[in-house]
């Protein structure tokens, strides 16, 4: 029987997209390529829902956090960083290292970043000339109010920046109606692809901001970028495997339509979050606010998270993760994004059934000595 991986990333692939992958090579600077990448860009502005430019580079998703500091702002600018989860955390934290006057708004984790919390944190910081916003915190399974957001960051004046990395593709997004400036992803979440590309959208006002921002930036550079797209290339040599990837499931997105895969993930979470309380467990994320990408929940009491994955594991063959951080043992996530479909999640809920029930019966026969 085959591994149901339900990792919240990386993620299962299409078997279109392992046959791209096969590809062989080819001039990366030669007609065919170019046409592949430029309708690859074309297809990925239609999923992010703009107009303006996407850019893609080697790297995994949080080459996008250094990307936007760097491109954006120069040191000593101030920030605000919205934080509700490992990923919000780690985002704050690139930008401190790199040299950024770090604001934070935190919250506790589960909880949603609520618009009045944002409105009050850039009150409270009038200097702030950009906001960093987490879309989907993969760590707590909690997706924020983006769109509210955003007009909050809008109304002040700053830029709005997001990290969906495991949102786009998955969850609604709409860049250009929203008003986002730049949003940041990785190949192997809600794309359906290995990990290995970064891949960050900008909006006009985020150029506005790439003339006077003083980082030195090389690799990058988001205008270079931007110029080798317009002839269908990349500065460096392509990461031409893993663009053939992209451009499959980019096909597949397109074929099925990005609003039906918004639906498709809808019920997948829907079914998923029944499923967990069907089973007696407890959802980690706030009400309202649970992620149609990944759901957190809390293993039954007393077991920790490694011990019930094990069961999964090695019993029920279903692949899930644990928290992170100080949340590890806590919370048990599976991850319903890109390749996912309701048998999938029938198979992996059962799973948690089961093994729920098997811990419970070790329980009373403990209890019962
Ligand atoms: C996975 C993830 C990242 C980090 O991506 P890497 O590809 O591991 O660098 C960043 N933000 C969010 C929200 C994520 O889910």
């Amino acid at each position: 029987m085959a591994i149901n991986f339900r990792y919240p990333g990386p993620t299962p692939l299409p078997p279109r997209v392992r046959e791209a992958l096969g590809h062989e090579m080819e001039p990366h600077r030669g007609p065919a390529f170019r046409a592949l990448f430029t309708e690859l860009l074309e297809m990925a502005r239609v999923a992010h829902r703009t107009e303006h430019d996407v850019l893609v580079w080697p790297g995994s998703g949080s080459a996008g956090w250094e990307i936007a500091v760097v491109n954006l702002f120069s040191p000593g600018d101030q920030v605000l960083a919205a934080i509700n989860g490992n990923f919000g955390q780690r985002f704050a934290d690139v930008a401190k290292r790199l040299g950024l006057d770090v604001r934070r708004l935190e919250v506790e984790w589960g909880q949603p970043i609520l618009p009045d919390q944002l409105r009050d944190a850039l009150k409270a910081n009038p200097d702030v000339k950009g906001v960093l916003l987490v879309h989907n915190e993969t760590s707590t399974g909690v997706t924020n109010p983006m769109q509210e957001l955003a007009a909050v960051v809008r109304d002040h004046g700053a830029l709005v920046l997001v990290d969906s990395v495991s949102g786009i593709g998955a969850l609604p997004l709409e860049m250009d109606d929203w008003g986002i400036d730049l949003v940041m992803s990785g190949s192997q979440k809600a794309w359906m692809c290995p990990p290995g590309l970064v891949i960050v959208a900008t909006g006009p006002r985020a150029w506005a901001a790439t003339e006077t921002a003083g980082y030195p930036r090389f690799f990058w550079d988001m205008a270079e970028s931007r110029e080798a797209a317009k002839k269908g290339m990349t500065p460096t040599t392509s990461p031409m495997t893993m663009l053939y990837g992209y451009h499959a499931a980019l096909q597949l997105i397109h074929e099925e339509g990005i609003e039906n895969v918004w639906q498709r993930h809808r019920d997948l979470g829907e079914f998923t979050r029944q499923a967990v309380r069907s089973a007696g467990l407890e959802l980690f994320a706030a009400p309202g606010y649970e992620s149609n990408s990944v759901t957190a929940f809390r293993p039954p009491a007393g077991v920790p998270a490694s011990e019930m994955l094990a069961i999964m594991r090695d019993e029920y063959r279903v692949e899930a993760q644990s928290g992170q951080a100080h949340m590890v043992e806590q919370i048990v996530r599976v991850g319903h994004m890109g390749w996912a479909h309701m048998a999938d999640m029938e198979e992996a809920l059962a799973a948690v059934s089961a093994t729920v029930a098997q811990l419970r019966s070790r329980t009373a026969e403990v209890s019962a000595v």
